[in-house]
């Protein structure tokens, strides 16, 4: 599998066909899905508007990628923070007393993992990532509110009614334990 980075460039590619500039962005995506794929991908469809037949609009595809590209600006600072944090734990002997975040092991595909795929938040992606890390940073139970738009869980375990994300998400297993 190729990199999100080498990807993206193929899909800033205009000397590309259409065609294949929307394929490297579906390997993007696949790299980058905070909803899961399906549920980002609808979202990416919205937002950048893109097309039916890409060439009638490659611009749109560009905006997408940029849009992805946006949640990499959020999640890396702090992967590597985390990569640091990890580093001094080992060097001051405590190992394995912390469960690994939500970017660590998939490319943080799935952190606010929505499993109807045409109902997800509505906010940029990365707003929307920007809020599922900082309430888990600021302990938030993911039982009782919803990671991603804070709102109040009815039914701890259902897809949140008002956005869509499940809290079953890597995002919210994470303080979970699991
Ligand atoms: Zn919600």
């Amino acid at each position: 599998m190729t990199s999100f980075p080498a990807q993206a460039r193929r899909v800033r590619d205009s000397t590309l066909a259409p065609q294949r500039r929307l394929s490297a962005l579906r390997e993007c995506t696949q790299h980058c899905a905070p909803y899961g794929f399906r549920a980002t991908w609808h979202h990416l469809v919205v937002s950048a508007c893109i097309p039916r037949k890409p060439v009638d609009d490659p611009d749109a595809l560009v905006r997408a990628v940029d849009e992805l590209q946006r949640v990499r600006d959020v999640v890396l600072p702090r992967a590597h923070e985390y990569a640091r944090l990890r580093r001094r734990e080992k060097l001051d002997g405590q190992r394995g007393k912390r469960s690994s975040p939500p970017w660590y092991s998939l490319g943080w595909s799935d952190i606010a993992y929505c499993p109807d795929p045409e109902h997800h938040p509505t906010a940029p992606l990365d707003t929307v990532v920007r809020a599922v890390l900082d309430r888990q940073a600021a302990g938030v139970n993911s039982d009782t509110h919803c990671l991603a738009c804070g709102k109040e869980r009815p039914r701890p375990g259902r897809a949140c009614p008002t956005c869509g994300v499940h809290p079953a998400g890597l995002g919210a297993r994470w303080y979970g334990g699991g």
